[in-house]
């Protein structure tokens, strides 16, 4: 019999009941008896719900109040001293090093100061997990025994089930050297650390466990031998506890680094065949007499429906070469990375709705797949015929296929992505802006006020006029532009109050994309995301920013920036589509915004910004073709975005959050870049960059935080730049947008900066 398998299950709650009491707890109108019981009652429903739809193998462990590798780190005591000194309850402990914690004195309790533990995008998603943190002094050892407990409340509730735990090297390579022990070797903590595992195992085992999910994730990593050969002695030592281990990766192709868990004395392996279906017949070929299979052919990362018969054949396949006793029908991945249920979405046009599947709909389709292969094709034969329909319905779909935007595509030249002339020829044109040296300008946004939140709900909601609405955001652009004016920056913005988000702003603009009600993921502990959805070939009806471009310079003498968000970011924050490549979808996207700067250059909007913040994040996980072929398209599609302007219209793009490559700023070709850069507090990194031909703005305060820098702060922050980069290539800017600050403080930031600037203008 095939067995059906689900690697874990969201555990925000259907209706985010989980970020709901997460925070009233946080901000004490919740008890922790609450806090706990909303905890237990997510698990219950969702092992239930599990088990109703038929799954065979169902996750425990995968729920956590914050992060799973934080849950872990806890519970393997890698709790840095700044956080244990507090000797606080292990959940207050779990969210101060979480979200950090700072709170006075009470008669009771000493006061507590300590930022977060910082925080890592999982692999290539956009989920993130707190990194785990070793110094010299950590000593490994069980702080309670979460999986064990969970384990038992769902046998209690009549659910057996499997304790997914994430494997030690993975732990271990994923974590980092706290900063008092940068000199720590990582890999020669496994010794003492593999025990401690050894031990969490045989109590799993005491308390009745068969199975154990051990993922090693990071098997689809390039990674160093050290780490390849650490494998063998762990899972020998591990397999001693009793327990079936299925040790399981996900999210790419595990070849390259198969010769490290080949042969292990392990039950069997899980692999993602979503992502990296070839991967196949080499994995299946590594596998013992007795080891089984968990094919991972329902994607645990996207919300499409899975083309049944696809995954049948596929399974069959399976089937064929191992027996059917040896054969697992799984989701790619846990599930965590996909929005609850589809129920919950009530104003999704039908025929798009028909074509997702959200984790409870993930749910059945394990289990149909399962019993196809187990039963035969005709024990399922209406599920699989609806199926077929609705893949079929999308594929032929109006929507999907746009032949104006495919033939578009197609007669797209080298030349549509060059700018008309070299950078140096493009500056001599861009003297028509008049700017000084030391240019000053901010990267969009400035702040959300609650009156803009409220204006623009009423608005959503159809409480006021679209006239009266336009009213309101020219008077807020008003204010930012006098404002601008007043304190002296250059290069003007109009403060994109009419916009929600940067990516839905865009998205609900154009077609070819879906939005959710109830869509939600989980992003970074309580903070939950709704992508939208790429549902379609992606074109732009009609300009999407021009009316307040256009409005702000009517406005102002100074040159006032446009500003759009890039293709690829719009890309990456979306849920893609399957059926065309992400290169496509990203082209798509920048044929789109090449109507709008064009647009934009026309209203005589001659500064115009393309942020592409998430270009880094986009980069395939493991060195190779796909990712020279990243480095290819991303760059593309921005500059296809880009090139349709005169050489006198000055494009400038904007990057933060990430590790930045150089390399990829350089393929841009963007007149101007502005960089996040003020929480590099070493001047080392000041070099990075300083081969950019091209002009750049570092950023020069941290927009997260509300600390004001003194001026001759900035002014000796710009003196060690000045060391580095010409003068006239510098531009003068925060890190990031303004929309999170208050105004007083956006006020004096500004203000500070903007006279530093001065200061270094008079002297040159
Ligand atoms: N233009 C955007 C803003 O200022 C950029 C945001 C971002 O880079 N994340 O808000
Ligand atoms: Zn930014």
């Amino acid at each position: 019999m095939v067995l059906s398998s689900v690697l874990g299950f969201p555990r925000i709650g259907a209706h985010r009941e989980l970020k709901k009491v997460t925070e009233s707890y946080w901000s004490g109108k919740a008890t922790v008896e609450e806090l706990f019981k909303v905890g237990k009652e997510i698990r219950a429903h969702n092992w239930k719900l599990q088990k109703e739809s038929g799954v065979d193998i169902i996750a425990s462990n995968d729920f956590s109040f914050y992060d799973q590798v934080l849950d872990l780190s806890l519970l393997l005591n890698v709790i840095p001293e700044r956080y244990s000194k507090y000797n606080l309850p292990a959940i207050d402990t779990l969210f101060a090093m979480g979200r950090g914690l700072q709170r006075p004195a009470t008669e009771s309790t000493s006061a507590v100061d300590v930022p977060a533990l910082e925080m890592v995008k999982w692999f290539d998603s956009n989920y993130h997990y707190v990194r785990p943190t070793f110094s010299h002094s950590t000593e490994f050892k069980l702080n309670g025994q979460k999986p064990v407990d969970e384990y038992l409340e769902a046998k209690e509730l009549g659910v057996e089930t499997r304790p997914v735990l994430l494997g030690p090297v993975s732990y271990l390579f994923l974590g980092k050297a706290d900063k008092d022990s940068l000199d720590l070797d990582l890999l020669s903590l496994l010794p003492k650390l593999v025990p401690v595992y050894a031990d969490l195992l045989k109590k799993l085992a005491d308390a009745g466990a068969k199975n154990v999910q051990i993922d090693e994730p990071v098997l689809v990593l390039d990674l160093p031998e050290s780490y390849k050969a650490a494998y063998k002695s762990t899972y020998e030592t591990l397999s001693k506890s009793g327990l079936q281990i299925i040790l399981a990766t996900y999210f790419g192709d595990v070849r390259p680094n198969l010769d490290a868990i080949k042969g292990l004395p392990v039950a069997g392996f899980h692999y993602d065949f979503v992502r990296v279906p070839e991967q196949f017949g080499e994995v299946s070929d590594a596998l013992t007499a007795e080891q089984v299979l968990s094919a991972g052919v329902v994607d645990g990362r996207n919300i499409w429906k899975t083309d049944l018969n696809k995954a049948v054949d596929f399974i069959e396949a399976a089937k064929q070469k191992l027996g059917e006793d040896r054969v697992i029908v799984a989701t790619s991945s846990s599930l965590l990375h996909t929005p609850v249920d589809l129920e919950n979405e009530k104003k999704l046009d039908a025929e798009i709705k028909d074509w997702f599947s959200f984790a409870t709909q993930k749910l059945s389709e394990v289990v149909v797949i399962a019993k196809a292969v187990t039963s035969g094709r005709d024990s399922v034969s209406a599920e699989l015929e609806t199926n077929a329909k609705s893949i079929s319905a999308r594929a032929h779909s109006k929507i999907t296929n746009d032949p104006a935007v495919r033939s578009r595509l197609a007669a797209v030249t080298e030349s549509d992505s060059s700018r008309k002339a070299p950078f140096a020829e493009r500056l001599e044109a861009q003297k028509s802006l008049n700017l000084p040296l030391f240019p000053t300008t901010t990267i969009g946004s400035f702040p959300q006020t609650k009156e803009i939140r409220v204006y623009r709900n009423k608005f959503t909601k159809g409480e006021i006029t679209p006239e009266e609405y336009e009213k309101f955001i020219e008077k807020e652009i008003d204010e930012v532009v006098k404002f601008q004016e007043e304190i002296g920056l250059d290069v003007l913005v109009h403060g994109e109050p009419e916009r929600n988000d940067m990516v839905q702003y865009f998205g609900e603009q154009l077609k070819g994309f879906a939005f959710t009600q109830n869509g939600w993921v989980q992003s970074y502990g309580s903070r939950y995301v709704r992508p939208p959805i790429i549902v379609g070939d992606v074109s732009r009806p009609h300009p999407m920013t021009v009316k307040e471009s256009k409005y702000a310079q009517s406005i102002t003498k100074k040159p006032m920036k446009g500003m759009l968000t890039g293709p690829v970011t719009i890309l990456r924050w979306s849920f893609p589509r399957d059926d065309i490549s992400l290169k496509d979808q990203s082209l798509q996207l920048a044929l789109a915004l090449r109507d709008e700067v064009n647009d934009l250059e026309a209203a005589g909007v001659k500064v115009i910004q393309v942020d592409e913040p998430a270009i880094r994040e986009g980069l395939p996980l493991r060195a190779g073709a796909e990712r020279e072929a990243y480095a290819q398209w991303a760059p593309l599609s921005f500059r296809l975005a880009t090139s349709g302007v005169d050489n006198d219209t000055q494009i400038h793009s904007h990057f933060c959050y990430s590790d930045l490559d150089p390399v990829h700023i350089k393929a841009l070709d963007a007149d101007v870049v502005s960089i996040e850069f003020s929480k590099k507090d070493d001047n080392k990194y000041i070099q990075e960059f300083s081969d950019y031909p091209n002009h750049i703005g570092l950023g020069l305060f941290d927009i997260h935080s509300p600390r004001v820098p003194p001026q001759e702060e900035f002014e000796a922050r710009i003196n060690e730049i000045l060391k580095v980069y010409p003068k006239e290539n510098l531009w003068i800017n925060p890190d990031c947008g303004l929309k999170t600050r208050k105004w007083d403080e956006t006020k004096k930031q500004l203000t500070n900066m903007v006279n530093a600037a001065k200061v270094y203008r008079a002297k040159f």
